[in-house]
């Protein structure tokens, strides 16, 4: 290995964690002598938190963010025989929700810039079955709120986000999962907002909607033993919602953190866009909260991606890939009948794309430092 003059590691949690350890632990301390694990008081406090701090009147604690898109879609009333619009360049839990709620997923490209759905191309796809767009937040920013509610009227669609990676983000004045009728947000230990295992929520204004997923997370009951449909076991546990409660009210200074390295980063990179080292463009400014900070590796540059990443690593800097396979290439996915050719833009992304660290507390000698070794290739 190249002996490098720092390493900078691609996520580093402890630096929020130490800060609150203290608190953590105490609010942990106070569940376990209640001993309501389980939709317990905690976790009634957290979920009107998180909703009124994104926007929406309910929020609803679920075991993942894959079970909000599923439970909200079904809540939404998207069902068997319908199909929902979802960008081709997502994380699999996007399409995985489709599907678990029954509903057929419509794959659509995006536009290279931003790596966001693009709504022409999804206006293409719709057929006389479609009943939902579910636009993804992708890397911590907004797909247009202005645009996609102007698509959702013109075409007559319920608009369900998904927005596991845009905790608190802003676009045109709205917030991340304000803008459809519900959204969809995970607690993955390394979203922006992370608790200690799995965790989601489903937020929406809608009180018919929270009110069936409510239902939906707990046996299919809206009362103790009382069935109303099949539903599913999916609380958020009231440990791990005692853990982000205390974590909630540092949220926006941790996002303001990520949005000024993506800041330095932009500014660091300008030089290298002639050499084809370009950046994932921010469109939606300071309301950008940087899950992930993507660059692409065009084909003018000397070195491969990989051959990029693995560059980097042999200094010492680690780096991701959001994501290497598109999901209509996923081996699990076939049967929705895509092939290699189908989403162009999706697919080159996939070759070129490279997440470089960002988390926040992330300084800007190691910025400089990843930096000044992408201008070495
Ligand atoms: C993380 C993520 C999910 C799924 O969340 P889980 O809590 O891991 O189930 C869904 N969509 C996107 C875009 C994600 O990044």
């Amino acid at each position: 290995m190249i002996v490098s003059s720092q390493t900078v590691p691609f996520v580093d949690l402890t630096l929020q964690h130490q800060p609150i350890q203290a608190d953590i632990e105490q609010a942990i301390a106070a569940v376990v002598q209640r001993g309501d694990f389980i939709l317990g008081k905690t976790l009634k406090e957290f979920e009107a938190e998180f909703a009124e701090a994104s926007g929406a009147k309910y929020g609803v604690g679920v075991a993942s963010g894959t079970d909000a898109i599923a439970l909200g879609l079904q809540a939404c009333g998207i069902t068997q025989g319908d199909d929902v619009l979802v960008p081709a360049n997502t994380f699999i839990a996007t399409v995985m929700g489709v599907i678990q709620a029954g509903a057929t997923p419509i794959l659509v490209d995006c536009d290279p810039h931003t790596a966001l759905i693009d709504l022409n191309l999804a206006a293409k796809a719709i057929t006389p079955r479609t009943k939902a767009i579910l636009p993804v937040h992708l890397y911590g920013q907004m797909v247009s709120p202005t645009a996609l509610l102007d698509f959702a009227q013109a075409h007559n669609l319920i608009i369900f986000e998904d927005a596991a990676q845009a905790h608190l983000a802003q676009r045109e004045g709205y917030k991340a999962g304000s803008v459809g009728m519900a959204a969809a947000f995970s607690f993955y230990p390394s979203k922006n907002l992370g608790a200690f295992g799995n965790g989601g929520m489903l937020i929406t204004s809608n009180e018919e909607v929270a009110q069936r997923v409510h239902t939906l997370r707990n046996y299919g009951a809206p009362r103790k033993y009382y069935h109303t449909e099949v539903g599913k076991n999916s609380r958020l546990d009231t440990l791990q919602a005692a853990i982000l409660q205390v974590k909630l009210p540092h949220l926006s200074q941790w996002n303001q953190l990520r949005n000024q390295a993506g800041q330095i980063y932009d500014q660091g990179l300008k030089l290298g866009e002639d050499k084809g080292i370009i950046p994932i463009k921010n469109l939606s400014q300071e309301g950008h909260v940087y899950h992930l900070y993507v660059i692409r590796i065009n084909k003018g540059v000397s070195m491969s991606r990989d051959q990029v990443q693995a560059f980097l690593g042999e200094r010492g800097i680690q780096t991701g890939i959001h994501y290497p396979i598109p999901c209509h290439l996923q081996p699990a996915y076939k049967s929705l009948g895509y092939q290699l050719g189908d989403f162009p833009q999706a697919e080159i992304l996939c070759e070129q794309i490279l997440s470089l660290p960002m988390y926040p507390g992330i300084t800007r000698e190691q910025i400089t430092c990843v930096v000044e070794q992408l201008s070495l290739i």
